[in-house]
């Protein structure tokens, strides 16, 4: 039961670590160079969060969320806490190697595998349990920040990922299913709410966003036990379960009969429908995930308040809050000095959040006139925004409006017409794109950056990494080359930089993984490209050879899931845009005498929706987009698509619906499994199953990739099948490539 007493109004769900000037990571990596010592370390992040707490505690948030700090990642910092780090680390005597041990690998051990947070950009450590796992609370990191914030006179409240999740995202190394583990983990999160009431926490939050996806009904039952339990435990701090990046659905009434005195819930990405469901949580603090904690826009005060007013009319308690942890924006607005102004008028990120979520509470609590200043500011920006004509662009608009025919002739056609154009031998060997980012390269950018070079200096600079890297794929023997993508600092930002509607920041880094940071582009407006983006660089490469070159672009999908983008609009249309602008791409490309082109979409299983319904609706947009952007070239014109992963699960049926002519994948982990569901999808087209795995510097022998082409050719006849490497090879050492390339041209011509 809530008590009166015990209430916040404004709050958010989780804070960025990684410093407002990327402290954390220079930190880290010099603690791992041994550049610094580990007491230093844990200074200089002691340092950052007392920094940004002080800061939140100014603009006055009632409830700020710590722990959420982490040195590498939250659900390892968790695993930590239960006592969960795999058994191979366990030798490694001091704690705070063990744990980067178990994020990294060492010489001697193996890292755990990483994989995408939900439906995000960050990545997490997936813990390895098991029915042998002995899990043991180790919880001085969450004291020793609770400790410190309340020593600050922050109204701290803890966050803990919760035991569902945690469970949910782990790895069963043994095959058991791990939320039969729930009853061990249960009595170690009752110790660790007891031990955080004792050193004064009012409440606790604990992190269940598992419970946005599909969830079967004994499972649903199982959210009943646990939290109903929890809820029971004596002395303990209020208790909010927070979800986010979707809609809670059937869970949140199972949550709000369990007791727990506090539920937030994401109305950014779930839509309004919890909030209905919300109405009659009267003995229940709605935490209401208001503004975009994954996105950058100022939030719109007369589209939020009246939902939050709504929300407290339906009989609810109402704290305004984010929609998710900020770990995903970029720590504020106050470096991007360089933006346009007008659209710095439009943006929020997260110190600008937290503002705002103070002005929503205060006008909803105290009524519109205790923040109307700072309202209108907010209305007017808002205002602003929708009426910039680069939001409205009329020829953009009416060319999509207007019918694109986004169909090829039939693959089969379309493959009698491309063989008699390029001529290629059974078996074509070819790469992903990229040849190693040599030092060379990164001198020169560096030096443009700086001023030190001219754009004439390093262009020609770069013609000649592409002169190097095309003489030695001839050497090699390699039939369809590639330029190498020296001029590319990342394959979204550097179309970003080229399209009109896209804007970059100078310091909006958020974390990805671990240390490594990213700055997505901004796509604020409607997608234009004034001029061609890759010409020049693709018919460099082909006039140097009679080989193919393939052209390399980076799919709309992708662009998308990888830039902050507009939401004033859906993101289907989103997508066209940006489509229309790479079809423009190829038929420039195509115009200049390049027979090849290949659309990367990295990103398409990673905007899959969490919630199965939703899935289809994507799916159909995104094949949409990938097809726009493909269709416009000639029937003898080759496409090909590059997909970074081979576990298609739900999207195999789209992988064929995109009608690409070649798919290169990730396959050799899966020993060339997947060929065989892309088969029973309906796949007929031509496929190249990465042979060796880039990933790491080992050399395949001729005779191991050999085998996996014969593995390849059970599944997929001889005529439709590539040879290649699984992904780009830009982390690669060129001796390294130069060597197993030579082995895959071998393999293959061994077979042919
Ligand atoms: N063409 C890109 C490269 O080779 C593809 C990168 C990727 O798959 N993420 O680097
Ligand atoms: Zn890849």
């Amino acid at each position: 039961m809530l008590n009166p007493d015990n209430t916040f109004t404004a709050t958010v769900l989780g804070l960025p670590r990684i410093g407002p000037n990327r402290e954390l990571k220079r930190a880290v990596e010099s603690y791992w160079a041994g550049r610094i010592a580990a007491a230093t370390l844990h200074d200089i992040a002691a340092g950052l969060r007392a920094a940004q707490l002080l800061r939140i505690r100014d603009i006055g948030l009632d409830s700020v969320p710590v722990g959420t700090f982490s040195y590498y990642d939250h659900v390892l910092d968790t695993a930590a806490l239960l006592g969960a780090l795999p058994d191979r680390v366990r030798g490694i005597e001091d704690e705070l190697d063990r744990y980067f041990a178990a994020a990294r690998g060492t010489a001697e051990v193996a890292p755990l595998e990483m994989t995408k947070w939900f439906d995000t950009n960050y990545h997490y450590l997936v813990p390895e349990l098991s029915a042998a796992t002995e899990f043991s609370l180790h919880p001085a990191k969450p004291l020793a920040e609770l400790k410190e914030a309340l020593a600050l006179g922050v109204p701290a409240r803890p966050v803990i990922l919760g035991p569902i999740t945690f469970l949910k995202l782990a790895k069963s190394v043994d095959g058991s299913d791990l939320l039969d583990r729930l009853p061990d983990l249960l009595p170690l999160y009752e110790r660790l709410l007891g031990l955080l009431a004792e050193t004064g926490a009012r409440w606790v939050q604990l992190d269940e966003p598992v419970l946005v996806t599909d969830l079967s009904e004994t499972e649903l039952a199982l959210v009943h036990t646990v939290y109903r339990r929890l809820a029971e435990v004596s002395a303990r701090p209020a208790l909010l379960v927070a979800s986010y990046f979707g809609r809670l659905g059937a869970a949140l009434p199972i949550l709000a009969a369990t007791g727990v005195e506090g539920i937030a819930v994401d109305l950014v990405a779930g839509g309004d429908a919890d909030v209905a469901a919300a109405q009659p949580l009267r003995d229940t603090l709605v935490v209401a995930g208001i503004v975009d904690g994954y996105n950058v826009w100022r939030v719109d005060p007369d589209r939020a308040l009246p939902r939050l007013a709504a929300l407290r009319e339906g009989g609810a308690q109402v704290a305004v809050s984010s929609s998710c942890s900020l770990l995903h924006v970029p720590y504020s607005l106050d470096a991007e000095t360089a933006l346009e102004p007008r659209l710095r008028s439009w943006l929020a990120f997260g110190a600008e959040k937290i503002e705002e979520i103070r002005m929503l509470a205060s006008a909803l609590h105290e009524g519109q006139d205790a923040v109307s200043e700072q309202l209108e500011i907010a209305r007017t920006a808002v205002q602003d925004r929708r009426s910039d004509t680069r939001l409205h662009n009329a020829t953009v608009r009416a060319r999509l409006a207007g019918a694109t025919d986004a169909r090829r002739a039939p693959a089969a056609e379309r493959r009698t017409l491309q063989q008699q154009r390029l001529d290629l031998p059974l078996l074509p060997t070819t790469t992903i794109g990229s040849f190693p980012q040599t030092g060379r390269i990164r001198v020169a950018r560096a030096e443009l950056s700086r001023g030190e070079i001219d754009r004439t200096e390093y262009e020609a600079r770069m013609r000649a990494e592409i002169a190097e890297v095309v003489a030695l794929q001839e050497d090699i023997g390699l039939d369809v080359l590639v330029h190498g993508e020296p001029e590319r600092n990342d394959m979204v930002q550097y179309f970003a930089e080229q399209l009109d509607g896209f804007a970059a920041t100078v310091n909006g880094w958020v974390q990805s993984y671990g240390t490594r940071c990213v700055r997505p582009p901004i796509l604020f407006g409607d997608v234009v490209r004034p001029a061609a983006m890759t010409v020049g660089w693709s018919t460099y490469a082909q006039s140097l050879t009679t080989k193919p070159v393939k052209g390399m672009l980076t799919g709309p999908v992708t662009i998308l899931a990888w830039s902050y983008i507009r939401d004033d609009q859906s993101r289907a249309d989103t997508a066209r845009q940006i489509a229309l602008a790479i079809r423009d791409e190829t038929v420039d490309l195509e115009a200049a005498g390049i027979g090849i082109i290949q659309v990367d979409e990295p990103a398409l299983r990673e905007l899959l929706p969490l919630r199965h319904a939703d899935q289809a609706a994507y799916l159909d947009w995104a094949v949409d987009a990938f097809r726009l952007a493909t269709s416009g070239v000639a029937d003898a014109t080759q496409i090909h698509t590059h997909l970074c992963y081979s576990e298609f699960g739900e999207i195999i049926g789209a992988i064929a619906e995109l009608d690409a002519d070649v798919t290169s994948i990730e396959a050799a982990r899966s020993h060339m499994e997947v060929l065989d569901d892309l088969t029973a999808a309906g796949f007929d087209l031509g496929v190249g199953p990465g042979v060796y795995d880039i990933h790491s510097p080992r050399v395949p022998s001729p005779e191991e990739i050999g085998r996996a082409l014969g593995l390849a050719l059970k599944a997929v006849p001889a005529e439709r099948l590539w040879a290649n490497p699984d992904c780009g090879l830009k982390t690669r050492r060129t001796d390294e490539v130069t060597a197993s390339l030579r082995n895959l041209v071998a393999a293959a011509q061994a077979l042919r």
